[in-house]
């Protein structure tokens, strides 16, 4: 790591070099759309999981995005696919897609 003469709290550090990228990777290659979301939170503030619950789609993919994916099952079970996050996009980007892939991936691994 570059040393820079300051440090960085250890509970915010995110370390890209060593994060399992893997989920990410599987995504773009199923749904190369991944890529063009420019995380406005347009999908977030229509959200009808998000007005229920905790929910926030694009949290969900900022932590795939740097390999966090602990929670990642029991937060995208938040989701209820109904698109309406589709219909608000600028890019033109499914979330709906992204979730099914995300559910397909991890009953592919867990079961
Ligand atoms: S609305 Fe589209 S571009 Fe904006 S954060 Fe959501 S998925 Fe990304
Ligand atoms: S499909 Fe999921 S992420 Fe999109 S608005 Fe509906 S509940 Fe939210």
């Amino acid at each position: 790591m570059v040393k820079f003469g300051f440090t960085t709290r250890k509970d915010s550090m995110i370390m890209l070099d060593k994060a399992d990228l893997s989920l990410r990777r599987t995504l773009i290659s199923e749904y190369p759309e991944y890529q063009l979301c420019i995380n406005c939170g347009a999908c977030s503030a229509v959200c009808t999981a998000a007005q229920l619950t905790s929910f926030n789609i694009r949290e969900v993919k900022l932590n795939i995005d740097r390999g966090q994916t602990v929670s990642l099952k029991n937060e995208i079970a938040k989701c209820m696919i109904c698109g309406k996050c589709e219909m608000i996009c600028p890019k033109n980007v499914s979330n709906r897609k992204i979730v099914l892939l995300i559910n397909k991936h991890l009953q592919e691994q867990h079961g």
